[in-house]
């Protein structure tokens, strides 16, 4: 299973190798603002980046935070940690071309979730 991700222009592309251990959603107001608030998390293994480590640019977290943000500097997208050392990092579900094979098991930061964020689910019609 290949699952193949990348930012709006194109310029960074990346593929992970079998489907991601997670997935989750962040309602802080630090990712709600950098864009990535649905992730999927990967282990370092089985991240690739294909292209596009030049035009990467992070943004470290402060305290309570603890994900470093990054974006490409052509266009704009929020990517997540790609750049990540850790051995377990987050990537941005909605960077993802391709269907990862689960869905959203929990939520963090659920308290900072905005009032107007509370509605029915989206289902597709
Ligand atoms: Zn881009
Ligand atoms: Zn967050």
């Amino acid at each position: 299973m290949e699952i193949k991700g990348s930012c709006c222009c194109g310029a960074v592309q990346f593929v992970i190798d079998d489907r991601p251990s997670m997935m989750g959603k962040c309602h802080c107001s630090r990712c709600r603002k950098l864009g990535t608030s649905t992730m999927v998390f990967v282990k370092r293994g089985q991240f690739r980046l294909v292209s596009g480590e030049d035009k990467i640019q992070s943004v470290e977290p402060q305290p309570p935070y603890k994900y470093v943000r990054s974006y490409c500097r052509s266009c704009g997208t929020s990517l997540g940690e790609p750049l990540s050392a850790d051995d377990t990092f987050p990537i941005n579900a909605h960077c993802l071309d391709d269907d990862p094979g689960i869905r959203i098991s929990f939520h963090e930061f659920v308290a900072e979730k905005p009032d107007w964020a509370q509605g029915p689910e989206e289902e597709k019609a």
